[in-house]
């Protein structure tokens, strides 16, 4: 069985993000940038499933621009055998990133197709679901655990106030919730391996497909600061304050 796993570079999840002063979007200049932390999910995943004999290769796939090969290079450290990097500096959108993982299935014919549940920087939460509709498969998004059984794989789904089984035929596509596992460090044998192992590069433009975007982003701020709170040392100091605010 094949996987392909999508893994986004995004800044990394500890970094307190600025947003430039001219409001046009999140400043990246010089900021640690790492695999968006539901794609190491993935590829944890998928590597899992490759020690337990159900995967026999897995490919990841990185869009945007050259330093996605780092992004790739900790996914093969991880396990994944061969890396595929679409070169961009476009900034795509949810849609494009389907149509261009499309043409990634058509091309390399996976068994699965693992995805994030969501990208931490744009939080689209999009991508996955457009992809399973431009291949006709189906979906298992949010997925908590992922069997194997007669005829497809079963995927437990985290939903709004408990858990729901489905079943899906393969091929289909999965993207990640948080519980799924937890991923592991990639070890330094295996980082020093995975740069042997191969990443194929693609320019975008060669795909021929229609990536433009459709929406535009007018303006991009950081949320209100929250004002600091007080520590008070009895219930009339708290009665006190209430009626200052009412
Ligand atoms: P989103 O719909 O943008 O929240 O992203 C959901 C998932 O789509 C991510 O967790 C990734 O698995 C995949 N994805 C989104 N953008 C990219 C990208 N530029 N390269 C590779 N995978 C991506």
């Amino acid at each position: 069985m094949k996987v392909l796993v999508a893994v986004k570079r995004v800044v990394d999840f500890n970094v307190k993000i600025r947003v430039r002063s001219d409001g046009s979007g999140v400043d990246t200049a010089g900021v640690k940038m790492s695999m968006n932390p539901f794609d190491e999910i993935a590829v944890e995943e998928a590597v899992r499933l490759k020690e337990t004999g159900y995967v026999s290769e897995i490919f990841a796939v990185s869009i945007g621009p050259a330093q996605c090969k780092d992004t790739l290079r900790t996914a093969l450290a991880m396990g994944a055998d061969q890396g595929i990097h679409i070169e961009t500096d476009e900034d795509l959108e949810p849609l494009a990133i389907a149509k261009i993982l499309h043409n990634m299935a058509e091309k390399e014919d996976p068994d699965m197709f693992f995805l994030g549940k969501q990208a931490i920087d744009d939080d689209a939460n999009q991508t996955a679901q457009m992809l399973a509709a431009l291949l006709n498969w189906g979906q298992g998004t949010f997925a908590s655990n992922i069997d194997f059984v007669e005829g497809g794989a079963q995927v437990v789904r985290e939903i709004d106030g408990g858990l729901e089984t489905i079943q899906l035929n393969l091929p289909c596509v999965i993207s990640t919730d948080l519980r799924l596992n937890e991923p592991r460090y990639a070890s330094l044998p295996n980082i020093m391996k995975a740069k042997k192992k191969p990443i194929e590069t693609i320019a975008l433009d060669d795909l021929g497909l229609d990536t433009a975007p459709r929406l535009n982003v007018l303006t991009v701020e950081e949320p209100v600061q929250r004002k600091a709170g007080q520590i008070l040392t009895s219930v009339q100091d708290l009665a006190e304050k209430i009626k200052e605010a009412v």
